[in-house]
């Protein structure tokens, strides 16, 4: 059988655009200088894409993700009735090279721009024991001065997703970063559909749009909902995510968001800490164990299928992108928050 290059080239022009686009990036990331790449992709090309996107996104109310997913699956499923399973591979195969590439085009390059910690150096400074216990301190000292007498929090999400993209546009502008425009967030249903595989939330770069579980406590919102947002501005690093959201956060009004965010940094801080000197600290209040045992109660609901699976491969993910911390990544924003918290201080 003869093979028509001009006939299969015609037939998937739009498929070898998207390949030739993302090459065309990729080789820039190669060439250019770091600073200069942020710059053209991040500050131009990241901003002006999201910024033709998020209107569609704020105009469909169903998360994108659903609508890629149903267009995927019946795509696939009609082709193989149609042409054959063969035909319906290989349309499998271009949809996923299709993936590949727009996620890298639309959001993934951001691993090749600079990162927040590059605005601040924090190189060289190890942070000690002590630096740590003290930190655990100062954070139980806050929760327990936040939740002085058994009061409930009210947590409105869209209140919550408007202030928490002023207070991270305005935190960022600090850290150099240009042309940057509102995120979206949406929450993901059915409850637990995120936390049964060890997650609080994602950012679909597809629909230039973040999730968070439907599942989730709601003190546990305002910083899962603060963490995927910073993703939304180009931030890869899972540490700098927590760090920002963390900021955002604190430098917020509103006792839930500072709550929020410090009961996460609490978390791990105890896991730096071992118990039997935790236990000659300080601890927490009634009023605080009281919502950290809601918490526990409520991710009981939604235990973890295959919890170590995803790990491995989300740990994998980011290796290959460069995050050599991989999966320890988010615990880095602990280290970050100490190195912050003392430059604030000199
Ligand atoms: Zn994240």
């Amino acid at each position: 059988m003869k093979i028509n290059i001009k006939d299969i080239a015609r037939k998937n022009y739009g498929l070898i655009s998207i390949v030739v686009i993302y090459l065309w990036i990729y080789i820039l990331s190669i060439l250019l200088s770091q600073e200069t790449f942020t710059t053209f992709y991040r500050s131009y090309f990241f901003a002006w894409m999201k910024k033709m996107f998020v209107p569609i996104s704020n105009w469909i109310s169903l998360p994108f993700l659903y609508v890629i997913i149903v267009i995927f699956v019946f795509s696939i499923i009609r082709k193989s009735i149609q042409k054959g399973i063969k035909n319906g591979l290989i349309l499998l195969f271009k949809w996923l090279v299709l993936l590949f590439c727009w996620f890298y085009i639309l959001w993934g390059f951001n691993y090749k721009c600079t990162t927040l910690s590059h605005s601040f150096s924090t190189s060289g400074n190890i942070i000690t024991h002590s630096e740590l216990v003290d930190r655990y301190i100062k954070s139980v000292n806050i929760l327990n001065t936040i939740k002085q007498v058994n009061i409930k929090f009210k947590v409105d999400e869209n209140e919550l997703l408007s202030q928490l993209n002023t207070t991270e546009i305005e935190l960022l502008k600090k850290y150099n970063y240009k042309n940057i425009s509102s995120s979206r967030l949406k929450k993901l249903e059915p409850k637990g559909v995120l936390l049964r595989f060890s997650t609080s939330g994602f950012y679909f770069p597809f629909g230039f749009e973040g999730y968070y579980d439907a599942g989730l406590h709601e003190l546990q919102l305002p910083f899962t909902m603060a963490h995927e947002m910073a993703h939304g501005f180009g931030i890869t690093d899972e540490g700098e995510c927590n760090f920002l959201a963390y900021l955002a956060c604190q430098s917020s009004s509103n006792d839930v968001l500072k709550y929020s965010a410090e009961m996460s940094l609490y978390a791990y801080l105890k896991r730096y800490i071992p118990k039997e000197v935790r236990d000659t600290l300080i601890g927490l209040n009634e009023f605080v164990k009281k919502d950290i045992t809601a918490i526990s109660s409520q991710m009981d609901l939604y235990p973890d299928i295959l919890p170590d699976l995803r790990n491995l491969i989300y740990d994998q993910y980011l290796k290959s992108n460069g995050v050599s911390t991989g999966i320890n990544s988010y615990s880095t924003f602990v280290q970050m928050i100490i190195h912050y918290e003392k430059l604030i201080e000199n």
